[in-house]
């Protein structure tokens, strides 16, 4: 393995590790905060983009369950649990703006290690119980996440 390889595998180690430290964090405060309080966070990546049927806003998509990509089994999971909503993002910027319009008391983001790592650092300083999923397959399309892992921190919940 080339000086190059051991240097971008070492970076993304440090992320899974930063990012499964916040988790832990703030696991509790997450499972607490009632359902209606919390909203998603899915990367566009993740969408069938030739057959996507997402109603598109100025920063994000708002999934219209189509059946071709997992986004519509969470986006169908988290109507089940009462979530506020689940954006799709088109990219990290919209992060903030959301937040600071919708006024969310908890997160559930779904994305690369290395969006997740800016996301918690970026969110740190808002009063923010934040989960992450980091995805199994990443890139700038056809992406993946793990189903049942978003499924298990999205149904989180403590009395
Ligand atoms: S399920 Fe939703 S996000 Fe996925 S392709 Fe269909 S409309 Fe787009």
């Amino acid at each position: 393995m080339n000086l190059c390889k051991i240097v971008k595998k070492s970076k993304e180690q440090a992320r899974r590790v930063f990012t499964q430290k916040q988790n832990k964090t703030f696991l509790k405060k997450f499972s607490k905060t009632p359902f209606n309080e919390r909203i998603i966070f899915v990367p566009h990546c993740m969408r069938k983009t030739s057959l996507c049927k997402a109603e598109e806003r100025d920063s994000y998509y708002i999934c219209a369950n189509c059946g071709q990509c997992k986004i519509g089994a969470i986006n169908e999971l988290a109507k089940d649990f009462g979530y506020k909503s689940v954006y799709i993002l088109k990219g990290g910027r919209a992060i903030t703006k959301i937040i600071e319009t919708v006024h969310p008391k908890a997160v559930l983001g779904i994305a690369c290690f290395y969006e997740g790592d800016l996301a918690f650092k970026l969110l740190k300083d808002y009063d923010l119980a934040v989960q992450f999923v980091g995805l199994t397959k990443d890139g700038c399309a056809d992406t993946d996440a793990d189903l049942s892992a978003v499924s298990a921190i999205l149904q989180l919940e403590e009395k």
